[in-house]
């Protein structure tokens, strides 16, 4: 594939032939990866990394598409768990009913995903290895405590959330490994959680985000925020929680988030100084909310 040109003086969208794969099965997608030595690349929705093709910013020789392999979507209760595969569509944690009991943050985050085309194409697994610093969900899953399942064809290993995320649209995935699922701690009764971003349009991706949990009893809780620098950062809002949410508290914890977003970058979207200013606005907000939900 890569540009049947009808038409003379023509160039192809895709400037560079790949070979196209539509495995039927986890095994099959595995090995393909494995042979491919690195050059391939796994489409989910296609929803970024067809763009990036059209960019020439990925020029893979191969496209494994996961889109026939059956077993890698949808929502499980695995006991205290969400298991969600890595296929899952956006619109499906907008509307699935054990992720509003469980961890509404997800279904929070969806809905602000693109637009409705993009919402029913692009998946989790999709938005977690694409990385965008200020892709909706990376706060989140942080917050969430969330374990990213990832799979090769030497075996199974399971990576914190809070580890996956090493640079900007850079991760802990290795080549090879196909990610399969995210596991979900659900959230216990009478916790508070609250998903917050800062946004010009509707439907382009968020400034900056932040997602919290305030656990039963108010005592404890955590923000983490996104579009703040190269990767999603948490703090741990306990301690100025503790005595009660105060003015004073959500005063400590805009001062937390403002250092946890030291490394906020300018892009046209704002300057570093607007984004870290933003950082302490939207985690004051997330907190606040999240503890007037949680019992
Ligand atoms: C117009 C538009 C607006 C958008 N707005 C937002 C927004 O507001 N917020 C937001 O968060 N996102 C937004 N996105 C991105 C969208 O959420 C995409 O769905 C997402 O970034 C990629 O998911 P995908 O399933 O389409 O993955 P693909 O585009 O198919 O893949 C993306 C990358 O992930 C890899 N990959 C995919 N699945 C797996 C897997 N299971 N295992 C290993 N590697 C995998 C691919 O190889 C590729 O490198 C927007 C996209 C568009 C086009």
């Amino acid at each position: 594939m890569g540009g049947d040109l009808r038409r003379p003086g023509r160039k192809p969208m895709i400037s560079r032939e790949y070979e196209f794969h539509a495995p039927k099965t986890l095994n099959e997608a595995l090995s393909l990866l494995e042979k491919s030595g690195g050059n391939a690349k796994l489409i989910a929705g296609g929803m970024s990394l067809v763009p990036m093709m059209t960019l020439g910013l990925a020029h893979p020789d191969a496209v494994i598409s996961l889109n026939k392999v059956p077993g890698l979507d949808g929502v499980k209760e695995d006991g205290g768990v969400l298991a969600i595969g890595a296929m899952t569509r956006h619109h499906v944690l907008k509307t699935n009913p054990l992720i509003a009991q469980h961890a509404p943050l997800l279904a929070e985050a969806a809905k602000y995903v693109g637009d409705v085309q993009v919402r029913h194409r692009g998946t989790l697994g999709g938005v977690l290895v694409h990385a965008d610093p200020a892709a909706d969900y990376l706060p989140v899953c942080l917050a969430l405590g969330a374990q990213i399942k990832l799979q090769s064809a030497k075996g199974v290993r399971t990576v914190e959330a809070r580890d996956f995320f090493k640079d900007i649209m850079t991760t802990s995935i290795e080549d090879g490994e196909i990610l399969v699922e995210v596991r979900v701690p659900k959230l216990p009764a009478g916790s508070g959680s609250s998903y917050q971003r800062l946004h010009r349009v509707e439907g382009n991706y968020a400034i900056v985000n932040a997602a919290a949990v305030v656990e039963p009893g108010k005592k404890k809780g955590r923000v983490a925020l996104g579009g703040v620098g190269p990767t999603p950062v948490m703090i741990d809002v306990s301690a100025h929680i503790a005595s009660g949410v105060s003015d004073d508290a959500l005063r400590r914890v805009s001062d937390a988030a403002f250092a946890a977003a030291e490394n906020a970058y300018g892009d046209l979207n704002g300057d570093a100084k607007y984004k870290q200013a933003m950082a302490r606005v939207y985690a004051q907000r997330v907190v606040r909310a999240a503890a007037a939900q949680a019992q």
